[in-house]
């Protein structure tokens, strides 16, 4: 079945059917962190957002090429950094590297390539120099390079495509060179942002003068870059549409790098906001969390990801501690089901049950409908506890049943990981092995080697001692 989802560009449910003439290749952009603090928790809503959009592509079969960009220079980092009193990459790299642990912290898969800003002012460059040759960017008197909204339209493109905007109060040269503003502050926006005492060391030369890109315009350069003028979904936080997406198709189709007839980018998804125990996050409310606040608290990536999973991605969703308690009781549910099936299944193996994957795929497709989607896996964890209970179930059954959760799993992500999943018995047996080396009964060693062999287990010598690994 194909893949519905909500285009903010039409603003409506559409088909997804990649640019690829052969139907299989799915590009995705995801705008990245600004790494100029820990990423919070309504963050990383969205990022683990844009891993279940790229997770549910691959098991459609798609082959993704997934680009997330990481925004290491922006008018927040300049402050920063100079409070601060380091350097920029010094600066950036130290948020960079926390940004990466907690992604595999929530299992996100890793993105294909994870551009950085600094390393694309070349390709910035270009695209503005193409911008000014059109007459669509100029050099303002304070030697900064804007985007005029005027001529822009005035070539027959419309500006506010993802959101409505009222032109009746916007008055023609009047320009903004921060980075972030709001709808009733409509104006040119900057481009290149000439070099001013505050920006301290952090410039580059350019035909404008020394300076620095303005946000909007490094997404521009680097996703075109990496994957061409013309790509198949964009995905952010809804905080984003404006001024910083709205911007980006600005200057990308501004730029008239695309083929005839084709967008910058075809779909635009948007995730929704985030609030914690029913409140906008603030640092004054204490209701203000990074991942490692809640790490801190004793929960796990695992519970955390389970949660910010909960909801409609275009639903704002109530994050609040009590439910990454019953995120804990839920997993654990889970975890018991399946430890059950493993010991069952031994080395068994079996095929994943075609008509729940369906119906579980089937709700998926439905532009993400994932309490639809838990709802067939709780169903199908019921019905499997009960198959148990009455003693129905054999090794084979059992097998397909674990192959039926690896199906759900690589689209949620949320499973346990391998070295909690050894069964209490096997681990009694590697036991067992080692006091029988000690003892230099290497026939009993051997044998017992074998048996794990034989429930598809391998023993593995580590520093740490033998371990158990699936074969
Ligand atoms: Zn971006």
């Amino acid at each position: 079945m194909s893949w519905k989802l909500f285009n903010t560009l039409t603003r409506s449910l559409q088909e997804f059917v990649p640019l690829d003439a052969g139907g299989k290749k799915a590009d995705m952009y995801c705008c990245g962190p600004t790494v100029y603090d820990f990423a919070h928790i309504g963050n990383w809503r969205t990022f683990v957002f844009g891993d279940l959009v790229r997770r549910f592509l691959e098991f459609k079969g798609f082959d993704v090429q997934h680009v997330m960009n990481i925004t290491d220079i922006d008018d927040k980092i300049i402050k920063r950094v100079r409070e601060s009193k380091t350097s920029l990459r010094d600066f950036t790299s130290k948020f960079e590297t926390a940004f990466f642990d907690d992604l595999k912290t929530l299992n996100c898969l890793a993105p294909h390539q994870t551009p950085r800003a600094t390393e694309h002012i070349p390709e910035i460059i270009s695209i503005i120099e193409k911008l000014t040759a059109r007459g669509i960017a100029y050099k303002a008197p304070d030697s900064s390079v804007y985007f005029s909204i005027e001529k822009y339209r005035a070539g027959g493109h419309q500006y506010g495509q993802l959101v409505k905007l009222n032109f009746e109060e916007m008055r023609a040269g009047e320009r903004v060179r921060s980075d972030e503003y709001e709808k009733e502050a409509l104006a040119d926006f900057a481009l290149w942002k000439a070099r001013v005492p505050e920006d301290g060391e952090v410039f580059w030369p350019s035909p404008w003068g020394e300076g620095r890109p303005g946000w909007h315009i490094e997404c521009s350069a680097m996703s075109m870059k990496l994957l061409g003028p013309s790509f198949d979904l964009h995905l952010g936080g809804e905080d984003l549409m404006f001024p910083h997406h709205e911007d980006e198709i600005a200057q990308s189709e501004g730029a008239e790098v695309q083929p005839k007839g084709q967008r910058f980018v075809k779909y635009w998804l948007h995730g929704a906001h985030l609030l914690v125990e029913g409140k906008k996050m603030s640092k004054s409310l204490g209701n203000f969390f990074t991942l490692r606040d809640l790490l801190a608290k004793g929960f796990t990536g695992r519970e955390i990801r389970f949660l910010l999973l909960q909801a409609h991605y275009r639903e704002t969703f109530n994050f609040t501690i009590g439910g990454l308690d019953s995120a804990r009781a839920s997993l654990m549910g889970i975890d018991e089901c399946l430890a059950k099936l493993r010991d069952l299944a031994g080395s068994a193996k079996g095929s994943a049950e075609a008509t729940v994957v369906a119906r579980f795929s089937g709700l998926l497709d439905d532009d993400l409908n994932i309490a639809g989607a838990w709802g067939v896996i709780f169903d199908w964890r019921r019905h499997t506890n009960k198959r148990m209970a009455e003693n129905k179930i054999d090794a084979s059954s059992a097998a397909s049943a674990l192959a039926t959760w690896d199906k759900f799993d690589s689209v949620l992500g949320v499973g346990a990981p391998a070295e909690q999943e050894i069964p209490a018995e096997l681990t009694a047996l590697l036991d067992a092995r080692q006091n029988a080396r000690k003892a230099k009964d290497f026939k009993r060693a051997d044998a017992i080697r074998d048996e794990l062999k034989a429930k598809g287990w391998t023993i593995e010598d580590t520093p740490k001692g033998p371990k158990l690994k699936k074969a």
